[in-house]
């Protein structure tokens, strides 16, 4: 299986960023044998970056998406709107649109949904909190959040991303996301990607990705940086 190597901005870049991109296409010179490679930015860099990497190795996606193909909401962003921008992929139920905007595992799966009406494929994320972690709960959590999480068509792929983790440069042992990912596969097709995220650098990229049923990250701070995401991208 490829692996998948996604970038997620968050609410980062301004029109400068895209020298990061640009500095990334000339490190990749071209397509990695075995690696799909994906940059998220905000919604406002979308057209921009999806033309600097036409052509080129990189995809872009979205960070988020209503559920609605249109209409009366003001400030959001529709899958379509996303797709015409230049998306591939959108990122949904990101551990930080949970907790920031109180998105719901229902909530979650219609993004989802609406990701795939549009044509694009949904980068669907799940993780526990360290408190669930540290009740012995992580399993349960996770697997709850599949239940509810992923639709019934089965083209998407599955983030998994301790809350704990993200941003913070802890990363749970190798047997902790062998064990959480093996579980993510039980619930998911033998052919869906299921990628690690939280805190993934070029330093920690091989072992993480060399564990079973990991086919891929989901980067977010080491993304910003072309030498950084570079790095992740070749320990595959
Ligand atoms: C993320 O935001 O999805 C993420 C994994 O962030 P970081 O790599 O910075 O921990």
């Amino acid at each position: 299986m490829r692996h998948l190597i996604a970038g997620n901005w968050k609410m980062n870049g301004l029109n400068a960023s895209l020298a990061e991109v640009n500095k990334l296409k000339s490190l990749l010179q071209e397509k990695p044998a075995n690696a799909d490679i994906l940059i998220c930015p905000p919604a406002t860099l979308l057209p921009s970056l999806a033309q600097e990497v036409a052509g080129s190795p990189i995809s872009a996606g979205g960070q988020d998406c209503h559920t609605a193909e249109s209409g009366a909401h003001t400030g959001d962003v529709s899958a379509e709107m996303l797709k015409e921008a230049g998306a591939a992929f959108i990122i949904v139920g990101h551990s930080e649109r949970r907790a920031d905007h109180g998105e719901t595992d229902e909530l979650v799966k219609q993004k989802a949904e609406a990701a795939q009406r549009a044509g694009l494929t949904p980068i669907i994320c799940v993780g526990e909190t360290r408190e669930e972690r540290e009740l012995g709960n992580a399993a349960a959590v996770v697997s709850a959040q599949l239940s509810g999480s992923l639709p019934e068509d089965t083209n998407y792929v599955v983030a998994y991303e301790p809350v704990w983790a993200i941003g913070t440069g802890l990363v749970p042992s190798l047997d902790d996301i062998r064990e959480i990912h093996s579980l993510v596969r039980e619930k998911t097709q033998e052919e869906t990607r299921l990628l690690y995220g939280g805190s993934v650098k070029p330093a920690n990229a091989a072992e993480i990705l060399s564990i079973e049923n990991v086919n891929g990250a989901l980067v977010g701070g080491a993304s910003l940086k072309a030498e950084d995401f570079f790095g992740i991208i070749q320990a595959v």
